[in-house]
């Protein structure tokens, strides 16, 4: 790998990036690095890891807003990567990728993640923290969920999830405001309502403490305020409190997956062809909201 200098501000190959959105690549990305001797690691023999430590100092690189990594054999990124902060841009298509760092959420600067033809099984929930990002390309992966995370981006355009293990988007996701949403060859859930005999709620006791505990919460009880605020283990299991899609409680680990449609056709977006219906996920607290609930929204069942 050659030296970078502090000079370096684009680093690219004279491809556009891969993504089956076929996203318009910036005309900057086409040309040449602005610096002769900046680094160009795509195209050039394979790159199988970054530098943790012995690699340019972080001072070096810290004006890198372009970086194109495509069609390296890149297992992992470091949790180092945050500290290019200055980038805009991040393309690793065709790696070996299996997740991304949550460190690489640090990265508040970036407006486009291509990561198309990776290994990616999941992505970190802190990806909310990449506001400004406008593009991102996540097709030909192994993900199986989407984080909830992702429907926090206000920014963001274009989402390419094509060819992956899908089934359904996270619960905010109508919140998006995309303009293309593609996500052909996933298996996502179809509209066929069948019936099915429905069971008796038996929560834990784990789950019935949760929510006696959540209930008391919204009614300020003092003494418990005062009992978890002092210990950090309740706070943390406690932050992993859901809503109800029907009657709004709070509840901590146990529900009722369901799902309602989007009809993609009022969104006006570009989207993949033939699809008409998203699937997105909403959580119930108990059947007796599932009997009350909304007649858009389905329970889930594997035929
Ligand atoms: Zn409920």
């Amino acid at each position: 790998m050659a030296a970078a200098s502090s000079a370096a501000r684009r680093v690219w190959d004279s491809l556009p990036p891969s993504g089956s959105a076929g996203a318009a690549a910036p005309a900057q990305w086409l040309g040449q690095p602005e610096q002769p001797g900046a680094p160009e690691l795509a195209g050039q023999p394979t790159v199988q890891s970054l530098p943790r430590n012995g690699g340019p100092e972080p001072d070096e690189l810290k004006n890198l807003v372009l970086l194109n990594l495509n069609k390296n054999q890149l297992k992992y990124l470091p949790s180092e990567i945050c500290r290019l902060e200055n980038l805009e841009c991040v393309s690793l298509d065709n790696n070996e990728l299996e997740n991304i760092p949550k460190e690489f959420c640090c990265l508040q600067n970036l407006h486009e993640v291509h990561l198309s033809h990776n290994f990616i099984t999941t992505l970190p929930e802190e990806i909310k923290h990449l506001t400004k990002l406008k593009i991102l390309i996540l097709s030909r992966n192994k993900i199986e969920y989407l984080p909830d995370g992702i429907c926090k981006l206000k920014r963001l355009k274009v989402l390419d999830v094509a060819g992956n293990n899908i089934q359904i988007f996270p619960k905010a996701m109508g919140c998006l405001q995309l303009e293309e949403l593609y996500c052909e060859d996933n298996p996502l859930l179809q509209k066929n309502p069948v019936s099915a005999i429905q069971e008796d709620d038996i929560l834990t006791l784990k789950e019935i403490t949760a929510r006696f505990i959540f209930t008391q919460l919204e009614n300020r009880n003092l003494l418990l305020c005062t009992a978890i605020k002092g210990n950090l283990k309740a706070q943390n299991m406690l932050s992993q409190r859901q809503e109800c899609a029907q009657c709004g409680h709070s509840f901590l680990s146990m529900w009722l997956e369901c799902v309602h449609f989007i009809d993609v056709k009022q969104k006006r977006m570009k989207t993949s062809k033939n699809l008409q219906l998203l699937p997105v996920r909403s959580l119930l607290c108990s059947y007796k909201c599932f009997y009350h609930r909304d007649h858009g929204l389905f329970g889930i069942s594997v035929l």
